[in-house]
């Protein structure tokens, strides 16, 4: 069964390396979000392909959520005494990826390529394509102004309430070579357990996005990223609530209007499955605690369709 999973950073790289234990690395392909990219110290950063790596790669720190594990910070504490740019919390290890990828970005090679290299280099054996290799950046609208992505959510710790979400460069974007092509041959599609607004929207605002999983074939299903109506980490409740109206699997199931066939949520959101519509609600315990709960969780995504 070939699975083509959308993916954010952090809570869709758990989600998706359950997958790859459950189906196998050849059979999943990783589409990325690219809008949180930021230029760091001169340096092109995409952490959410960065996390999905990382995660595949079991190079992640579990304890902190993000990053490398054994992470040491001493190019940060140069940077910080000399008063270089040090908002941005990039390790040791962490910097040498983002050194070779800026290389290779300011010699021509699209991210599609690079990312390819740095997978294969970190014996990672699935797929991992950026939505697009053209520039595409996120921009939330606050009732304190506009800001690039990383500004509100790293340096403004996302304090502010989101009124919306722009996606800059979206319209010129073309998706990366090989995103249409995994859409048109899964046999099951997934939006990973990411944050629909700042994850998953973004890859789907690249023209033909959308409307290839609109016209989709074959079983399209989301994980909720909400537990009990909370957030595991990070803003996606507030986000649901301010910009959808509120924070059940039916305010979930809309921000994916048309898109989806079926929700998967946790046992603690299944008192409240109204107004799914034709959508149809999938219940199990979704907290990716260790490595036993992620591919529990894989599993009943998967299963969504028979093998
Ligand atoms: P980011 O780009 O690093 O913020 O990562 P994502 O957008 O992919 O994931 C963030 C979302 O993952 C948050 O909304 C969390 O609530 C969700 N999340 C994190 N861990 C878990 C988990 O174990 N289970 C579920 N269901 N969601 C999770
Ligand atoms: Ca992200």
């Amino acid at each position: 069964m070939k699975v083509t999973v959308l993916c954010g950073g952090v809570g869709g790289a758990r989600f998706v390396r359950g997958a790859v234990e459950v189906a196998g690395a050849d059979s999943v392909v990783v589409v990325g979000n690219v809008g949180d990219d930021v230029e760091v110290l001169g340096l092109h950063v995409s952490p959410d392909l960065d996390s999905i790596l990382y995660a595949l790669a079991g190079l992640n720190d579990e304890q902190r959520g993000w990053g490398r594990a054994g992470e040491t910070w001493e190019a940060l504490a140069v940077v910080r005494e000399l008063g270089g740019e040090s908002w941005f919390a990039l390790g040791d290890r962490d910097l040498g990826l983002h050194l070779v990828r800026t290389q290779a970005l300011r010699a021509g090679e699209p991210l599609s390529g690079v990312t390819a290299r740095l997978a294969s280099a970190l014996r990672v054996e699935t797929r991992l394509l950026p939505a697009t290799d053209d520039r595409l950046r996120t921009w939330i609208e606050t009732p304190a102004g506009s800001f690039p992505f990383q500004e509100w959510f790293v340096a403004r710790g996302h304090r502010d309430e989101v009124d919306g979400v722009r996606f800059e460069g979206a319209d010129a974007a073309a998706p990366a070579p090989g995103v249409l092509e995994a859409l048109a041959e899964a046999d099951l599609i997934v939006l990973a357990p990411s944050n629909p607004f700042v994850s998953i929207a973004p890859i789907l605002a690249v023209p033909g996005l959308r409307e290839a999983l609109a016209a989709r074939r074959v079983p399209c299903v989301a994980v909720s990223p909400l537990i009990g109506g909370r957030a595991v980490k990070g803003p996606a409740d507030r986000m649901l609530a301010r910009l959808a109206g509120g924070t059940s699997p039916r305010h979930v199931t809309r921000c994916y209007e048309g898109l989806v066939d079926a929700i998967v949520v946790d046992e603690a959101d299944a008192h409240d499955l109204a107004g799914l519509g034709e959508v149809r609600p999938i219940v199990t315990r979704t907290l990716m605690a260790d490595a036993d709960a992620r591919r529990r969780l894989a599993e009943v995504a998967l299963g969504a369709v028979p093998a």
